[in-house]
């Protein structure tokens, strides 16, 4: 027999979560460390109890609840994500990852099926990161990306610091924020694309998470009059703009579906109608799973912009502003996964995320893999954001058979 997570629960809680922060347009506004939060976060903690869990929280608030195995020395699985919302967030984003791992406990306990490891579900502090920058913070700190006096000496807009409001919602825990020993991680989450949608496929099998690179580039020309300036006479940054632009756009279509290129913001200097302008700043965003073909990416992106600005007379600055190199998650748990979802009769595919995770952390020291299920029209960090109370249980019970293969791998 095949058990199944309570459909009707999960979507029940995650409506009662999303009750916390209600925005008027049907969204939610629970942002990291607020008053919302901390509500959250007391439900959260009393349904793990009443679901038979062990709760602790860390130095940043990590809050981890344990459902105890058969063996308490073997490695527990870990399941996790975020209750932590964009100002004007969506319902699913974060909150179905945590709900989702609540509701495979509660399944566990009340089916009396044994597990030999145990099963801990995570709420990673701040991972939107819209409150205290940067995102991901909480799980950062545990993969050691970050300090733990980093993430407390962070500030909202307000000049408010982190640790001083962990403390002032009472979720600063006592538990070292550095990473422990696991057999295995997952997050279940929503996709914020349209792909699975578009496909109609029911679970995505996440197999990595893209790598991206933010740049700066610099063009700088003369100014000079727009009238009495003949065309050959001109060092416009522009005419080296123009096909470095394109040039970026076509190393994305080059290197598809997986790759991209966005050019979000452009600033130019002086910035008159009649006058060619002396400078341009350009954002350039690239992003690919592979690291590979990133790398390459950005070599090509450099070699344009180089000899396009040589081309033109013009002097070129690249500045790297950010980088996030591309996540594989663990082939072992990516197979599983989509046996998971095969053996449960879902349609599924591979998929890679395009956004980032607290499982890109996660997978600094555990085995890790994410499932992804659909969201209406690809919406995401929108007050729209919707998924199916359908494809949510699916998502769940993929969760569940893939949580269960490794709790009782071990006898
Ligand atoms: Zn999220």
């Amino acid at each position: 027999m095949t058990v199944r997570i309570n459909a009707d629960r999960l979507w029940t809680s995650l409506m009662a979560m999303a009750e916390i922060g209600a925005t008027p347009r049907g969204g939610c506004n629970r942002q990291a460390l607020t008053d919302e939060d901390k509500a959250g976060r007391d439900v959260f903690v009393a349904w793990g109890r009443a679901a038979g869990c062990e709760v602790s929280i860390d130095e940043v608030g990590n809050v981890f609840l344990r459902y105890a195995g058969r063996h308490a020395g073997a490695d527990p699985v870990l399941i996790g994500s975020h209750l932590d919302t964009q100002a004007t967030g969506g319902r699913f984003d974060g909150v179905y990852g945590v709900l989702a791992g609540l509701e495979v406990v509660r399944t566990v306990a009340e089916s009396g099926i044994a597990v030999n490891r145990a099963i801990e579900i995570a709420s990673w502090t701040n991972e939107e990161g819209c409150r205290f920058a940067p995102a991901m913070l909480g799980s950062g700190v545990v993969a050691g990306t970050y300090t733990r006096e980093f993430a407390y000496a962070r500030t909202d807009k307000e000049g408010r610091r982190f640790d001083a409001e962990l403390e002032r919602i009472g979720y600063r825990g006592t538990l070292p924020a550095r990473a422990r020993r696991y057999r295995a991680m997952f997050e279940a989450h929503i996709e914020q694309g349209p792909i699975l949608e578009q496909t109609q496929t029911t679970i995505g099998v996440v197999t990595g998470i893209q790598g991206a690179y933010w740049f700066d580039v610099t063009l700088r020309g003369v100014s000079c009059h727009a009238g009495p300036t003949p065309m050959a006479a001109r060092r416009d940054p522009w005419r080296a703009a123009c096909p470095l632009i394109e040039g970026v756009f076509a190393l994305a279509t080059a290197h598809a579906p997986w790759g991209r290129a966005t050019i979000g913001d452009l600033k130019v200097s002086p910035g008159s109608r009649n006058t060619v302008p002396e400078r341009l700043v350009i954002s350039v965003d690239l992003r690919h799973p592979d690291r590979d073909v990133l790398e390459g990416m950005v070599a090509a992106f450099r070699d344009l912009a180089k000899q396009q600005s040589a081309q033109h007379g013009i002097e070129l600055g690249i500045e790297q502003i950010w980088h996030m190199p591309p996540t594989a998650f663990d082939p072992e748990l990516v197979t599983l996964i989509d046996r998971a979802a095969a053996e449960l009769g879902f349609s599924h595919m591979e998929i890679v995320s395009g956004a980032g995770h607290d499982s890109l952390h996660t997978a600094q020291f555990a085995p890790t893999a994410m499932i992804f299920v659909p969201c209406t029209g690809g919406l995401s960090h929108n007050e729209a954001e919707d998924a199916s109370a359908a494809d949510l249980a699916a998502g769940a019970d993929v969760l569940l058979r893939a949580v269960l293969a490794v709790a009782n791998e071990v006898d």
